[in-house]
C-alpha cells in the first residue's frame, strides 16, 4: 500500500482520565505469587535468581545475592533500519519478517479490566496492571504471541530511587491532590515500563504546480482621495522538490493520554540500542497496540505539511496557491522501539489517573484529580478565619 492512501489515525480523546469499565473482583491467586509462571531467562551465575536490567550500572544484577554481569550484546550497536514495503506486505499477508518480538522466554499479561497489553521475562514484579492499577490474575498471564521484531531500545537511565524522589515531589507540589496519590505504593501502581513507538524515514521527491503571486502598490484616487493599494501578480509555476526525514516519531500504544505522553518529546531515538531482551530484564514492555501500517498515517500526515512548506518556499513570491502535488515516496524504512516511561497509576474514585515520566530525561506530565474534600476543608477554614475576624473586630467597637 503506498504511504498516501494510508487509512486514517483515529486519535483517541485527550483527556487525563483513562477510559475505565467497571472494576473487577478483588483476585484469588496473583500471578506475581504463582511459581510456575516463572521462568529463569538470565540466571545469576553465583545462585541462580533471576537477573534484571539494573538502571543504574546499566547492567544486569541479581537482587537475591548482589552479583553484577557485564551484558553480552555490544552497547555501540545501534538500531537498524528495517524497510517498511517488506514489513507493509508481510503484514497484510499475514506473517511477519522472520523474527519474533519477543523471545520465547517471554510472557505476555493482557489486563481483562483495560486490555493493555505488557510482557515480561522472568518472574512478574508487578501485582497490579501498570495502566489500570487493577490486580493481575493468573489467568491474565499468556505466552507472548508473534508480533512485529523489535529493532531498539533507550535503556531507562532514571533508576527507581531517582523515578521516586521525582514522583513524590510532583506530588507534593500538587495543592488538593487526594490521598490517593500519597498513598500510591499501597494501591496503584508505580511501574517501569517500555513504551511502544515506531520511527519512520523516507526521503521524497514531490511534483507540484501551481501560483505565485508577488504583490506591487499602485496609487490611486486624486487630491484628498489619492490612496496606495497593495495588488498582486499572480504566475503558474511548477517545479520540483526533495525532502529527507529522519526518525518521524509515532507512540504505538492506546490507554494514555496521548497529549501528555507528547510533552515528554524529545526523544533520544539515535541513541537507541540494537534490540536485545537483556535490557528489558526485569521491566515490563508494553506491546503496541497499532501496528507499523496503523501508525504511518500519523508519520506521513506530519512529513507532507514539511512538504508542502517546502514546496511553498520553492515558489517564493509574497502568495503561493497549490494546485497539484504528487509525492514519490523513496527509500521508505522505519524501526520499532521501545521506550522508558516511569508509569504512575492511580484509581481516585474508580478512575485511574496516570502520570508519566521521561525514564531518559526525568521529565514529568502528569494528571491529577482534585480533592473535593480537601478543597472544602480549606474553604471551611477560610470562612471560619472570617468569622472569628468579623466577631473580634465587632467586640473591639463595643
Ligand atoms: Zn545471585
Ligand atoms: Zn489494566
Amino acid at each position: 500500500m503506498a504511504p498516501d492512501m494510508a487509512p486514517p489515525v483515529t486519535a483517541p480523546p485527550v483527556t487525563g482520565e483513562v477510559p475505565r469499565e467497571t472494576p473487577r473482583e478483588a483476585p484469588r491467586d496473583l500471578a506475581a505469587l504463582h511459581g510456575t509462571e516463572q521462568t529463569r531467562t538470565y540466571p545469576c551465575n553465583s545462585c541462580g535468581a533471576e537477573l534484571h536490567f539494573d538502571i543504574k550500572l546499566q547492567k544486569l544484577a541479581c537482587a537475591h545475592c548482589g552479583a553484577v554481569h557485564d551484558l553480552s550484546v555490544d552497547l555501540t550497536q545501534s538500531a537498524v533500519e528495517q524497510d517498511l514495503r517488506t514489513a507493509l506486505e508481510a503484514l497484510q499477508n499475514g506473517r511477519l519478517h522472520g523474527q519474533r518480538s519477543i523471545s520465547a522466554e517471554h510472557k505476555e499479561i493482557v489486563c481483562q479490566n483495560c486490555g493493555g497489553r505488557s510482557t515480561f521475562s522472568g518472574s512478574l514484579t508487578a501485582e497490579r496492571c501498570p495502566y489500570c492499577a487493577t490486580p493481575i490474575q493468573r489467568d491474565d498471564v499468556h505466552n507472548a504471541p508473534d508480533r512485529l521484531a523489535v529493532d531498539g531500545v533507550v535503556p531507562f537511565q532514571i533508576d527507581a530511587k531517582s523515578a521516586t524522589s521525582v514522583i513524590d515531589e510532583w506530588i507534593n507540589s500538587r495543592r488538593f491532590a487526594p490521598t490517593e496519590f500519597k498513598t500510591y505504593n499501597r494501591t496503584g501502581s508505580f511501574s517501569s515500563v517500555y513504551t511502544a513507538y515506531f520511527t519512520y524515514d523516507a526521503d521524497t521527491e514531490a511534483t507540484y504546480t501551481g501560483r505565485r503571486g508577488d504583490d506591487y502598490t499602485v496609487t490611486v484616487g486624486s487630491g484628498d482621495d489619492e490612496r496606495t493599494e497593495t495588488r498582486t501578480n499572480w504566475f503558474p509555476v511548477s517545479g520540483v522538490v526533495t525532502n529527507s526525514f529522519d526518525d518521524i516519531t509515532v507512540f504505538a500504544n492506546d490507554g494514555f493520554d496521548r497529549a501528555r505522553v507528547a510533552k515528554l518529546e524529545p526523544w533520544p531515538t539515535q541513541t537507541a540500542k540494537s534490540y536485545s531482551p537483556e535490557f528489558v530484564a526485569g521491566h515490563l514492555c508494553r506491546t503496541y497496540d497499532n501496528d507499523v501500517e496503523q501508525c504511518m498515517g500519523e508519520a506521513t500526515t506530519k512529513m507532507e505539511a514539511e512538504i508542502d512548506q517546502t514546496i511553498r518556499r520553492d515558489i517564493g513570491g509574497d502568495h503561493q496557491d497549490v494546485d497539484s502535488r504528487s509525492i514519490d515516496w523513496r527509500k521508505m524504512t522505519y524501526k520499532h522501539l521501545l521506550l522508558p516511561i516511569w508509569l504512575l497509576t492511580v484509581i481516585y474514585q474508580d478512575k485511574p489517573f496516570q502520570v508519566y515520566i521521561n525514564g531518559v530525561t526525568g521529565e514529568v506530565q502528569g494528571a491529577r484529580p482534585w480533592s473535593k474534600v480537601k478543597i472544602i476543608a480549606a474553604a471551611v477554614i477560610i470562612l471560619v478565619v472570617i468569622i472569628v475576624l468579623i466577631v473580634l473586630l465587632k467586640s473591639r467597637k463595643s
